[in-house]
């Protein structure tokens, strides 16, 4: 419940209702003041002549001299017969010298400015003139008025509130019954009508936010696929679509770091497997030395050591790839790119694996066109995945075999290819040979010594010069392994 009272729903509906009856009491004090201009404005147009008809009447009473007690009666009559009016006459600087009221009401000023009064008989059409009332200070009040010739010697006037002090109380209590019976009646249902309507459409709106909120939970609760539906093109669409986007990207997070994790796991059992075997090899050679020293003849123990040597030389051939594989994936390597000749570099490599090929009885080979640009990338690099290829193909090809590298010329790149006849790989293998630590035949690659590395180097090594390595091969038939390079572009 208290939930609910705190909700955004009911905080919208607290704010729309208040700038309701806000809206209410101004619109009923607005139209009060209009209304009170509207009746007064109406009220001095209509009565423009009443002083004007008044001072005839008074015309004879006043001309020669000035019978107070007969002006009094005279105005105590008209008022009694209009309540709605109070007469008063004045001198011409303004003094009230003869006007009617209750033994029990005095004259809070004897002085009315003449200024409204003059500019009321000057023009016969401007409306509304508020003029002084003498019974209030400070309070002005429409009004009707007349010169009047006062005995022979004052040029006063005949000065008329036409809505009186009378007036004013009778208005004042029967605004209060209309504004309460009309005005705050005909608000409460306005309030009533447009507030129902508010708040359903406050609730219809908010639906939406609540959808949101309860998928936005059920996904911190780990319901991860749970999606908010976009519907509309508005605000709260696109909320909910950055939430769905969000979420999809947590989500790819989460299963790169799954992924991550098994793969850490994978490398440490692989690391500790590959390294256990010829270590504890190491151990057996080194321990037989040791005890049969005298025992072993010198040839024998030339060739334990021999074999020690051929274990140690591929743990540190293991231990460098690891290195150089963890560097490569953690992007500590920039390639330090740099223009050079890739057939220089290409004959320095078969140069370095001559003897192992001629050893093996393969027949190593290159094709190099006579014209070549060069290439633009980092030669350290490159020359270390062409070895990795060539290695591969001279392990995996048997004797009398052929291992053929190709440079050709494409358009802005120099197409390298290592082709061999050896035993290839099966189709089903090929997604995975460049994987760390994948090795088609275990017993195979054991046994020739690799450690299933050495293409995921070429791969990574590949990527970092924004280049990718195709392989196309056929069991028993032969593999080709194949890259890409950059030519140097001079500026
Ligand atoms: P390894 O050190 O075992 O050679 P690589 O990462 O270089 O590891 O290669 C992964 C696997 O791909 C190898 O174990 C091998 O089975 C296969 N492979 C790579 N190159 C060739 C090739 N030229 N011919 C046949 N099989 C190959």
């Amino acid at each position: 419940m208290i939930q609910f009272l705190k909700s955004f729903y009911i905080k919208l509906s607290a704010i729309f209702l208040v700038l309701l009856i806000l809206m209410g009491i101004s619109q009923i004090l607005i139209t009060r003041d209009a209304s009170e201009l509207f009746y007064r404005t109406a009220d001095q147009t209509m009565n423009r002549q009443l002083a004007q008809n008044i001072a005839t009447d008074f015309t004879d009473a006043v001309a020669d001299s000035i019978d107070f007690a007969s002006i009094k009666h005279m105005i105590h009559y008209m008022m009694v017969i209009n309540p709605g009016i109070e007469i008063y006459m004045l001198d011409e600087s303004g003094k009230v010298i003869a006007f009617f009221a209750e033994s029990y009401k005095k004259l809070q000023t004897e002085t009315v400015d003449l200024g409204p009064v003059r500019d009321f008989i000057a023009d016969s059409q401007a409306t509304p003139i508020f003029g002084d009332d003498p019974r209030h200070l400070g309070r002005k009040k429409v009004f009707s008025a007349a010169p009047l010739q006062i005995g022979k010697n004052i040029d006063g006037f005949l000065y008329v509130i036409i809505e009186s002090e009378q007036f004013d109380i009778a208005a004042e209590t029967v605004w209060e019954s209309f504004a309460v019976k009309t005005l705050i009646r005909s608000l409460l249902v306005s309030i009533l009508v447009t507030g129902i309507i508010g708040l359903i459409m406050f609730a219809l709106l908010t639906r939406q936010l609540r959808r949101i909120t309860v998928v936005v939970q059920d996904f911190e609760k780990g319901k991860l696929n749970e999606r908010i539906p976009v519907k509309k093109n508005d605000e709260i669409g696109h909320l909910s679509a950055s939430f769905n986007k969000l979420a999809d990207t947590i989500v790819a997070n989460m299963d790169e770091l799954k992924k991550t994790d098994i793969f850490r796991r994978e490398l440490v059992a692989n690391i500790s497997h590959d390294l256990r075997n010829p270590i504890a090899a190491i151990k057996g050679y080194l321990e037989t030395l040791q005890l049969k020293n005298d025992s072993l003849d010198l040839k024998k123990r030339q060739e334990y050591l021999t074999t020690t040597l051929q274990i140690s030389n591929m743990l540190e051939k293991l231990v460098e790839q690891l290195f150089e594989l963890s560097k490569l994936e953690a992007s500590q390597v920039k390639p330090q790119l740099e223009p050079f000749s890739v057939s220089d570099l290409l004959q320095d490599v078969i140069m370095k694996f001559k003897d192992l090929a001629e050893k093996k009885g393969i027949h190593l080979r290159a094709e190099l066109p006579e014209k070549l640009p060069q290439a633009y990338a980092d030669i350290g690099l490159i020359e270390r995945a062409l070895s990795n290829l060539i290695d591969n193909a001279l392990r995996y090809t048997p004797e009398n075999g052929e291992v053929n590298v190709t440079i050709k010329k494409g358009n802005q790149q120099i197409r390298v290819s290592v082709s061999d006849t050896g035993c290839g790989i099966r189709e089903e293998e090929l997604p995975f040979i460049f994987d760390r630590f994948y090795r088609v035949e275990k017993s195979r690659a054991r046994a020739t010594g690799g450690a299933g590395l050495g293409l995921a180097i070429t791969e990574k090594i590949l990527e970092i010069h924004k280049s990718t390595i195709s392989v196309d091969s056929r069991v028993d038939e032969g593999s080709t392994f194949a890259f890409d390079l950059r030519t140097w572009q001079p500026a």
